[in-house]
C-alpha cells in the first residue's frame, strides 16, 4: 500500500534525480511564490514591478491568508488583521497605489472590566476588592498591565536590537522577565488573558520587547512628517481599511492578476542545480530559476522538501508551534451598555478573554461585538462543538452581563488553529529560540528563499509580512 508520506518521498525523490529543464510541460517563471498573504503578494507585486515573471501560489480558494474579511449579512467582519499602525510605510504605500481609502476608528477607548464574576466600571478597577494585584499595578487596567510594567525598562532602543547577541539574556519566557521585575501572581494571571500568545510560558520575552518597543517608539513620535518614509494619517493614529482588510490582499492580487493561481496547494519543492520544481496537490507543477516560500512557518511541514529543510530553519519548521486564536462574533442588536458601564468593549478572566467593540469613524455604531480568545482559551473554545458554540458562548457572555441579554445575538465564530493553511494566529518562538530565529532568516539563499511575518525583523502584524516578503524580493531581484 501506497502512504501519502512514500508518494511524496517517491515522487520527490524521483524529480530530485532529474534536471528540473527536463520536466516538460511544467509552466515557466523567473520566480514562483508560495503563499498569497501579505508576505507573498508584496514578493510578487515588487518583483513584478521589475520586469520579472513572477508566479504565486495559493492554496486557499481565496487571497489575502491572515487578512480575511467575512461578508455576513449583518456587517463585515475581520478575522484576521484589522489595525493599520501609523507608522506601516509598506502597508500604506500599497494603499496609496491602490485607491484603498481608511477609516478612523472611532468608540470610547476604555473596556468594561469582568474579573472573578464581578462587573466593574474601569474607573473602579483601582480600588475595587476584586482588583487583586498589587502596588502600582492595582493603577493599571487589566489589558495595559504588561506593556506599562516592561515598558519603563525596555533593555532595547529599537526594534533591531533583538539581532544582537548582548540581548540573549531577555530570550526568557515572559514570566521569567515579569516576575524577574516583581510582578505579581494576580497581575501575571490576568497578563496571560491579553497576551498575545499561548501563554506565558512558551513565548520569548525578547520578542515581545521587541514590538513593545516598536510600539512605544510610535507612541512617542509627535510629528510623523520628519519621516520621509512613512505616509501616516495626519495625527499619526491606527486606521482600518475601508471595507475591511480583506480589500488589501485583493487589490493586491488583481494588480498582480492571472499571475496569481488560487486552489493550488503547493505539497512539494525540490531544488536541483538548474532551478527548483514546486509540485501542487493538483498534480500540477511549476518551475523556476527561484522560490520564494511565504507559507506559514506552521505548514511547512506539510510540504516535501527536496532536499529535506536544514540547520535552524528545520528546528524552527519541526520545533515550535503557532499562538492560536479564536474569534466569537456577537451581532449587537441593540446598544446595551448604557445600563450598565456605558463602555461596550469588555476585559474578562472567562475563556471570551476580551470582547472589542469596533466603531467606525468617530459618530461609528458599534455594529457587532468581537471576542478574541487566545491559546488556551482558544483550545477549550474549538473543542464545544460548532453547533453548540453560539449558545456556550451567549451564556458565557450574557452570564457576565445581563444587560445584553435578549440585545445580542451569535453571529459566527472563527478558529486561525482549524485554518489548515495558516494554522493560528503567528508563530511563537520559545525561550531560548531566537538565536535560531536570527540564523534561519540569514540562512536562505539562492534559489530558496522564505518569507511571511515569522520572519519579519523591526515591523509588527501586516507591516512585517510585507517587510519579510519585499526582503526576500529584493534578494532574489539582486541575483535575478
Ligand atoms: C486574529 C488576528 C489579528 C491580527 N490583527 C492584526 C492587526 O490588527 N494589525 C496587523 O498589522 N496585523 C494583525 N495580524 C497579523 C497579520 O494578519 C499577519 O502578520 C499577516 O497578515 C501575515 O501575513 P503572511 O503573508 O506572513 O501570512 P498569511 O497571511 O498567513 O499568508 C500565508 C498564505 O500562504 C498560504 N498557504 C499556506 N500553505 C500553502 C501551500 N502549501 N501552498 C500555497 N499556499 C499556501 C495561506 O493560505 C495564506 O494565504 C493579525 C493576525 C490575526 C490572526
Amino acid at each position: 500500500m501506497i502512504t501519502r508520506r512514500g508518494f511524496l518521498e517517491s515522487t520527490g525523490a524521483a524529480l530530485a534525480a532529474m534536471p528540473i529543464r527536463s520536466l516538460g510541460a511544467a509552466e515557466t517563471a523567473d520566480v514562483v511564490v508560495i503563499g498569497a498573504g501579505l508576505a507573498g503578494l508584496t514578493a510578487g507585486i515588487t518583483l513584478a514591478d521589475e520586469g520579472a515573471k513572477v508566479i504565486v501560489l495559493e492554496a486557499n480558494s481565496h487571497v489575502g491568508g491572515r487578512t480575511h474579511t467575512l461578508e455576513t449579512s449583518h456587517a463585515k467582519l475581520d478575522t484576521g488583521a484589522t489595525t493599520v499602525g501609523p507608522y506601516y510605510a509598506r502597508v500604506r504605500n500599497l494603499m496609496k497605489r491602490l485607491d484603498i481609502g481608511q477609516v478612523l476608528p472611532g468608540g470610547r477607548g476604555d473596556m468594561t472590566i469582568s474579573v472573578g464574576g464581578q462587573l466593574l466600571h474601569p474607573n473602579e478597577w483601582e480600588n475595587s476588592e476584586f482588583n487583586k494585584t498589587r502596588g502600582a499595578e492595582r493603577k493599571l487596567a487589566p489589558w495595559l498591565l504588561e506593556a506599562r510594567l516592561l515598558s519603563p525598562d525596555n533593555p532595547l532602543t529599537n526594534p533591531f536590537d533583538w539581532l544582537e547577541d548582548r540581548f540573549d539574556k531577555y530570550d526568557v519566557s515572559l514570566r521569567q522577565l515579569l516576575q524577574s521585575r516583581g510582578v505579581s501572581d494576580e497581575a501575571l494571571r490576568l497578563i496571560d488573558v491579553t497576551i498575545n500568545a499561548n501563554d506565558l510560558d512558551t513565548s520569548s520575552a525578547l520578542l515581545y520587547l521587541r514590538d513593545l518597543q516598536r510600539l512605544t517608539w510610535s507612541s512617542t513620535v509627535k510629528d510623523f512628517s520628519k519621516f520621509a518614509t512613512y505616509t501616516p494619517t495626519t495625527d499619526g493614529s491606527s486606521a482600518y481599511i475601508e471595507g475591511g482588510t480583506g480589500v488589501l490582499p485583493k487589490a493586491m492580487a488583481e494588480l498582480l492578476g492571472d499571475r496569481v493561481r488560487v486552489n493550488q496547494p503547493v505539497t512539494g519543492v525540490t531544488t536541483a542545480a538548474d532551478g527548483v520544481s514546486v509540485q501542487c496537490r493538483d498534480g500540477s507543477y511549476y518551475r523556476a530559476d527561484h522560490v520564494i516560500c511565504a507559507a506559514p512557518l506552521a505548514v511547512l511541514k506539510d510540504i516535501h522538501w527536496q532536499p529535506a529543510l536544514s540547520g535552524s530553519m528545520s528546528e524552527l519548521v519541526y520545533g515550535t508551534q503557532p499562538t492560536l486564536v479564536t474569534h466569537v462574533f456577537f451581532a449587537v442588536e441593540k446598544p446595551f451598555w448604557e445600563a450598565d458601564t456605558g463602555h461596550p468593549a469588555m476585559y474578562s478572566d472567562s475563556i471570551l478573554e476580551r470582547a472589542f467593540a469596533p466603531a467606525k469613524g468617530p459618530a461609528g455604531e458599534v455594529a457587532f461585538l468581537d471576542c478574541w480568545a487566545n491559546g488556551r482559551s482558544a483550545r477549550q473554545l474549538d473543542a464545544v462543538p460548532l453547533d453548540q458554540l453560539g449558545d456556550f458562548a451567549t451564556k458565557i457572555y450574557t452570564d457576565m452581563r445581563p444587560a445584553a441579554k435578549g440585545k445580542i445575538r451569535f453571529l459566527t465564530s472563527y478558529s486561525w488553529g482549524r485554518n489548515p493553511y495558516v494554522r493560528g494566529n503567528k508563530h511563537e518562538y520559545h525561550p531560548g529560540q531566537v538565536k535560531t530565529v536570527r540564523a534561519a532568516i540569514e540562512q536562505d539563499t539562492a534559489p530558496l528563499y522564505f518569507a511571511g511575518e515569522h520572519f519579519r525583523i523591526g515591523e509588527p502584524g501586516m507591516e512585517g509580512a510585507a517587510e519579510s516578503g519585499e526582503r526576500a524580493a529584493l534578494k532574489v531581484l539582486g541575483v535575478l
